[in-house]
């Protein structure tokens, strides 16, 4: 490997160290696009059963008032009936109907006064819930928003980089790009770091100091002792 070759493999390995940490970001903005897009679900299911609750209620309300209005449509009407009949047996017929509506009425308005307590105490809850749900999905679609914005960015960015690097890999010799991928393969990472302090980056060892010496007068490419990267100096 000469000096030169070992350059652009750096340059490489540099637009690929890039290319994944786009890929990791883009990655992790899918993520958090997930959990806003089930958040959002969620506070949309959330508001639109307390308004679906409301309606029933309300219309619950409304069949109540027009069935205790029948009764009491019925029960005006026995007690004409009442008015009018002569017979004993009869009226006392009369009187039980009477009071079958009476005790419909009563009963009917007791469940009516539930169902309005209930109506109001969800209205409230409505009050109180819904500015703040409302609030948090404006939030959550602008959040959503700045996370398109940055994907496509992203995106384009990945695909020039993507592009870079098939330059440069076809402006290298194939023989160079080859050992690029296996030396890439057999270190599972970096084939060229950087040496900081004395110490190899890939592997943690400090190289000895007349290596050290020699890359750091000559600027010269060497091979760390310990993992057979390729090393350079690095302030
Ligand atoms: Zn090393």
């Amino acid at each position: 490997m000469t000096k030169e070759q070992l350059k652009a493999i750096l340059q490489l390995q540099e637009v690929e160290q890039e290319i994944l940490r786009i890929e990791k970001r883009l990655g992790r903005i899918h993520q958090e696009e997930e959990q806003l897009r089930s958040e959002l679900e969620t506070l949309k299911g959330q508001l639109s059963s307390l308004l679906e609750k409301r309606d029933k209620l309300e219309k619950d309300i409304k069949n109540l008032r027009e069935e205790i209005e029948l009764e009491e449509e019925m029960l005006r009407k026995t007690e004409e009936k009442m008015a009018l009949v002569k017979k004993d047996v009869e009226y006392k017929a009369l009187l039980k109907e009477k009071a079958k509506h009476e005790d419909n009425i009563l009963k009917k308005s007791y469940q009516l006064d539930d169902l309005q307590k209930e109506l109001k105490k969800l209205k409230r809850e409505i009050e109180d819930k819904k500015p703040k749900i409302d609030k948090r999905v404006r939030e959550i679609e602008e959040e959503l928003e700045d996370l398109k914005y940055e994907k496509d960015v992203a995106l384009r960015k990945l695909n020039s980089l993507k592009e870079e690097l098939e330059r440069k890999k076809s402006s290298l010799d194939d023989s160079v790009v080859r050992f690029y991928d296996e030396a890439k393969e057999h270190y599972e990472s970096l084939v060229v770091v950087p040496v900081e302090e004395g110490i190899c980056t890939g592997c943690g060892i400090k190289v000895p100091e007349v290596l050290f010496s020699k890359m750091l007068k000559e600027n010269s490419i060497e091979r760390c002792p310990t993992c057979g990267r390729y090393v350079y100096y690095r302030l």
